[in-house]
């Protein structure tokens, strides 16, 4: 059959509401053109993130009724642990509320003041932790992870001689190195099996811990198998357990490729700084053995990881993220190519040619898309990475101005895919009409979650 299906049947629904234009711009200008900060009852279809508001299937609500909710040493942390360890191979498996609280117990374990972090990209959260411990965040991904239109299987990777290079100078100051799969900044883009295995080779042999940020561990794993040699007969599971093997440990938001909606956690091998990062974890989560969360999540997120690595599922999910770009690209639209595992991402300095960075088109198309069709998307681009030149005070921007629609797991159909499309070839028609915005406040970290922004002029 060629027709692909959603491999699921619906048996609770939940209302998405319609409004008009006139509304929206209401609603729009109430949130000072921060799309984060409109009611979420007035969205029609949210793409603002994948991030814990993907579906649960009915597996893993059963898996909540039998939720042990014992303090300590509760049986879903054990069910739990095992499915981490079956899945890592990692020895020391911490549970966290989601990604972020085990960055910042890794990193207060082991950056301190002046060190540096190499990735692939930094994720915006895993960023703002590191520059916390006032170290700094250094990208090394490949050059043509920066071409939006380049089409390449792994834009995720890291350059191996930037690697090298930087490690060489750099690797008493750098307590740790990461790899973030997919790269979520960079376009959802996977990283190879190879590029992997010779990153880590790297990292152990200037004795660099080397950990991943595993978000969509299992997205990675289905681009492995079907775009690089040798891999094609292998499992998914095969393949992620190949992967956590190059590595020393890992972080995790569960919100992603955990198909739930909160929970996260940290794994490593390392004794000592797994019981340093407890200590921790004491403090700001929660008992090593629920980090914040119920039992039940713990064993939600247990029946969630084994599901994400289901093949016809992740078929599915994969084509979904093709099916809208091929039609986006067919309508002249600039996109990140090939598509990646968990977004569409739209090239806005392509869409906006005439609105310059400092103007931030991708904020602009983000508004534009929400007027429109009642679409959330975020801005990837000088919102959300702009810097502040430390001498002039003047900004610079991000490479590049990209608006991220990121598909919540098994919750839209095709014709909510459909629809999406159609409003945003019209907001693409519309294109010449789109005037810029400017920052009117911002706080210090994060800025794109809250900063207010108005129309420029
Ligand atoms: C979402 C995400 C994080 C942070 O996880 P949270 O659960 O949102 O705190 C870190 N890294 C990547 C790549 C992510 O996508």
């Amino acid at each position: 059959m060629k027709t692909l299906i959603e491999p699921f049947k619906i048996k609770m629904v939940e209302p998405i509401s319609q409004t008009t234009e006139k509304q929206r711009e209401k609603f729009l200008k109430e949130a000072d053109y921060n799309p984060f900060l409109i009611r979420a009852e007035n969205i029609l279809l949210d793409f603002l993130t994948d991030s814990g508001t993907g579906a649960m299937s009915d597996r893993q609500w059963a898996a909540m009724i039998t939720g042990d909710e014992a303090y300590a040493g509760s049986k879903s942390f054990y069910n739990f642990e095992s499915v981490v360890k079956k899945i890592t191979g990692f020895k020391h498996i911490i549970p966290t509320h989601q990604g972020r609280a085990a960055e910042k117990i890794l990193f207060a374990n082991t950056v301190k003041k002046g060190d540096m972090v190499p990735n692939n990209t930094h994720f915006d959260t895993t960023r703002a932790n590191v520059e916390y411990n006032d170290a700094e965040a250094v990208d090394l991904v490949i050059a043509e992870g920066k071409q939006p239109a380049l089409v390449h299987p792994f834009k995720g990777n890291i350059d191996l001689e930037k690697l090298e290079a930087f490690l060489k100078k750099n690797h008493k100051k750098s307590p740790v190195g990461m790899m973030t799969v997919t790269n979520n900044s960079g376009g959802g883009q996977p990283v190879s099996m190879e590029n992997l295995r010779k990153a880590s080779a790297i990292y152990r042999k200037y004795k660099v811990p080397f950990f991943i940020d595993a978000c969509r561990f299992a997205e990675n794993a289905y681009f492995i198998k079907i775009r690089e040699k040798g891999y094609e007969k292998k499992s998914v599971l095969e393949i992620a357990q190949e992967m956590f093997s190059y590595a020393d440990g890992c972080t995790m938001s569960a919100k992603k490729d955990g198909m739930v909606n909160i929970g996260g956690f940290l794994a490593m091998n390392d004794d000592s700084l797994a019981a340093n990062c407890r200590n921790l974890l004491i403090l700001t989560e929660g008992f090593p053995s629920y980090g914040g969360l119920a039992g039940r999540d713990l064993d939600a997120l247990a029946v969630g990881l084994m599901e994400a690595l289901d093949e016809e599922y992740l078929r599915y999910r994969i084509r979904t993220a093709e099916y809208m770009g091929e039609q986006l690209l067919a309508a002249g639209i600039g996109i990140i190519r090939p598509t990646g595992g968990h977004a569409v991402y739209i090239d806005a300095k392509s869409v906006y040619p005439h609105i310059p960075p400092h103007q931030y088109p991708g904020q602009v198309l983000v508004c534009e898309l929400y007027k429109k069709g009642g679409i959330r998307g975020v801005e990837i681009g000088s919102v959300m990475f702009g810097k502040k030149d430390k001498k002039t005070g003047k900004e610079i921007p991000a490479a590049m101005e990209l608006v991220r629609l990121a598909f919540p797991r098994r919750v839209y159909t095709q014709s909510h895919f459909d629809y999406a499309v159609e409003a945003i070839i019209e907001t693409f028609e519309c294109r010449k009409k789109a005037k810029g915005l400017k920052i009117v406040w911002e706080p210090p970290f994060l800025r794109h979650f809250t900063a207010k922004f108005a129309p420029v002029g």
